[in-house]
């Protein structure tokens, strides 16, 4: 979502839709979106809110009795490292990824009033930070961008 209507739309159109993108790419390819992978992707798709890995595992268990934490740890590396899913480190939890299957560096706008987090994708933002960790000689290994404060729907309550 990038328009700010992160609470009043068919939530049930984008976990749909996440889910076929992602039997899309994972067999384009080749790699195996399992039962539980696919699952855990969907639970992560439930709201806009980051969820933790705790909470996934929580509502995984509920329809895979035998789920343990490695199990939601793993699932959750896969949907990662095929860019399905986002970790945002500040809350240390998950969130799905609108933009999955386009290259991106990411940056979020966390809402601490209702917990959402809305992924923004700029270009020029993205630009700004390589030209400034290059004129500093640093090494980049994770650039992901979290800003905290209220969102616009917030704002209005
Ligand atoms: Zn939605
Ligand atoms: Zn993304
Ligand atoms: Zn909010």
């Amino acid at each position: 979502m990038t328009d700010g209507t992160a609470h009043i739309h068919d939530h049930e159109h984008c976990i749909d839709t996440a889910i076929a993108r992602a039997r899309e790419l994972c067999g384009a390819r080749e790699v195996k979106l399992t039962p539980i992978r696919e699952k855990v992707l969907e639970i992560v798709w439930r709201s806009h809110k980051p969820v933790g890995a705790y909470d996934v595992l929580d509502q995984l268990a509920r329809t895979h009795k035998a789920a343990r934490p490695p199990t939601v740890y793993r699932a959750l590396d896969f949907l990662m490292a095929e860019g399905l899913i986002h970790k945002i480190e500040s809350l240390n939890a998950y969130l799905g990824c609108g933009e999955a299957g386009h290259m991106h560096e990411s940056q979020f706008l966390i809402c601490r009033a209702c917990g959402t987090a809305e992924e923004i994708v700029d270009d020029a933002l993205d630009a700004a930070l390589d030209a400034a960790t290059k004129r500093s000689g640093f090494t980049v290994e994770r650039k992901v961008v979290e800003i905290a404060g209220v969102c616009a729907r917030c704002q209005t309550l």
